[in-house]
């Protein structure tokens, strides 16, 4: 086994700091900031050259970063209805929704106009009696990890939990407890929202079934999220460990992450496995250990050499952050896309080296979630949008590459990245032709039908009544949160 620390600074050189930054802007739009500041007077408003506007137009990848004319952070809900209400009669002007400005496609949180950043919504309030927890939709995933620890509970959330990352919840998906307690959709129980007109309303699946099912997937398309309502789940022991493979380690490891995936039956176990593959160092196998449990090993990880690994790496502790590795890895990175394959199993070789060479500078990681087809990933049947009700296990393809020219080029060596897993992967009998693609990890020019499949038809019923075309001539028809960016129906 290969020493942690040296992989350490092995990827240290593939993974740089990227600080928030000022991107020079000569806009068309500020005149629509002066609107919103007179209109929006609590809400506060920030222009190019501030550390505010810097923050609030921070991505994690500066490809998917824009300069917009200035930013706004909303205050509370009242200023986020006020906001959309002026956005709304002024169709020709664009605007960002940010939560955590993870998204890895250029527009999706990012926008030449209007950069609205969550930031304020920090509340936490806990709700022992109903088990649940109301947030803020500005939190990232440690703030909430580590108000809810304090109460001894959690709730199921991103995975990447480290010191500064800032990967705030918009949630859609999969977690460390996801075998369990399903996808992070199927724990919202309620959802605070501002409608595309202004309007605010709280969703339930009693009080409102279609808006509910819409917007468990549903991204910006219905408005602004201002607040999320968990389930939270108390916490027990949590067992954590993170193992570095590289040379002929990697060929050992990868057979028995699949073999853990086909064979694990405990919906408390995890495996995350990331591989990692620069040209200037050697391909790196990273495998995180996870199970929730009382004793050390209780895990069927028929897997005997994941097994022996577990036992003799994991630490205890009470909290995520307690017994999570590499917290510090997944930091700012250069220019990037994301792009996803989903399997039924994991026998295909994930450790894909690309298409030709790599050019310095360049990266690809594999991140690779062994979800077990009896666990809770596909428990939520047809609750919402995101179809997760057919068993598949998502891979999450991310390449980086140095130099803005080069966009177009990478995102097309990602697109035969995938093609080429999925095309092992159906050669060695998998059917994946009907499977969605997850949407959190997919480029943004795949066709809908492939992210939402058959729920395709239904949303785009829903959205059009609560996001209406409009018909007054002098008004192009525009729909007010197709303005946003993202997956539109
Ligand atoms: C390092 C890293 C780790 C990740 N780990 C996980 C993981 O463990 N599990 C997993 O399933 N996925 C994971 N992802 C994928 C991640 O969940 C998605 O990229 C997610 O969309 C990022 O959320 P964000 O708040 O940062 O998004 P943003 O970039 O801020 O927004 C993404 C989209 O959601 C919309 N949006 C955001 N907030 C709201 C709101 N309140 N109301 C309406 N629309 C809104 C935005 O307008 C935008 O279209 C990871 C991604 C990265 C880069």
């Amino acid at each position: 086994m290969f020493s942690p620390y040296a992989a350490l600074t092995l990827l240290s050189q593939t993974w740089s700091w990227f600080a928030p930054q000022d991107l020079a802007t000569g806009s068309p739009y500020t005149w629509m900031c002066t609107n919103i500041e007179r209109a929006v007077p609590t809400a506060r408003l920030s222009y190019p050259g501030s550390g505010a506007y810097a923050n609030d137009t921070y991505h994690w990848l500066p490809s998917s970063s824009q300069a917009s004319a200035c930013s706004v952070e909303p205050g509370n809900i009242q200023d986020v209805s006020d906001i959309l209400k002026v956005l709304s009669r002024y169709p020709t002007v664009p605007f960002a929704i940010k939560a955590g400005g993870r998204a890895t496609n250029p527009g999706f949180s990012s926008t030449p106009g209007i950069q609205i950043a969550l930031s304020k919504f920090k509340d936490v309030t806990y709700d022992p009696k109903l088990h649940t927890a109301t947030v803020g939709a500005g939190l990232s995933w440690a703030e909430l990890y580590t108000e809810l620890e304090k109460l001894g509970v959690t709730v199921v959330g991103g995975r990447i939990v480290g010191v500064g990352m800032l990967l705030i919840l918009f949630p859609l998906g999969y977690s460390y407890i996801s075998n369990r307690h399903g996808l992070v959709i199927d724990n919202i129980v309620a959802f605070k929202l501002v409608l595309p007109n202004g309007r605010t309303t709280t969703v339930t699946t009693e009080s409102n079934p279609e808006l509910s099912w819409a917007l468990k997937g549903g991204y910006n398309n219905f408005g602004i999220i201002t607040h999320y309502v968990f389930k939270t789940y108390s916490l027990g022991n949590l067992w954590g460990g993170g193992l570095i493979y590289t040379g002929g380690n990697i060929s050992l490891v990868v057979p028995a992450v699949a073999d853990f995936q086909a064979s694990n039956t405990n919906v408390d176990a995890t495996v995350v496995a990331v591989y990692a593959r620069a040209p200037s160092t050697p391909p790196i196998l990273s495998v995180t250990l996870f199970y929730n449990g009382t004793t050390r090993l209780r895990v069927s990880l028929t897997s005997s050499l994941l097994s022996q690994e577990l036992k003799k790496t994991t630490t205890s502790g009470k909290r995520f952050f307690d017994v999570m590795p590499y917290k510090l890895l997944i930091h700012g990175v250069s220019r990037g896309a994301m792009h996803t394959v989903s399997l039924t199993d994991l026998s295909v070789p994930y450790y894909y080296d690309g298409p030709g060479s790599f050019t310095q500078g360049s990266s690809l990681i594999v991140f690779i979630e062994p979800f077990i087809a009896t666990g809770g990933v596909t428990s939520a049947k047809n609750d919402s949008s995101y179809p997760h009700d057919k068993f598949f296990t998502p891979l999450s393809l991310l390449w980086r590459w140095p130099g803005e020219g080069s966009d177009d080029i990478a995102r097309e060596k990602l697109k035969k990245a995938a093609a080429a897993i999925t095309a092992t992967a159906e050669s060695e009998g998998q059917q994946l032709a009907d499977l969605p693609l997850y949407s959190d990890y997919s480029l943004s020019d795949i066709p809908l039908e492939k992210l939402y499949t058959v729920n395709l038809p239904k949303l785009r019923s829903i959205r059009a009544k609560y996001d209406p075309a409009k018909t007054d001539e002098h008004i192009p028809t525009r729909l007010v949160m197709d303005r946003a960016g993202g997956f539109h129906f």
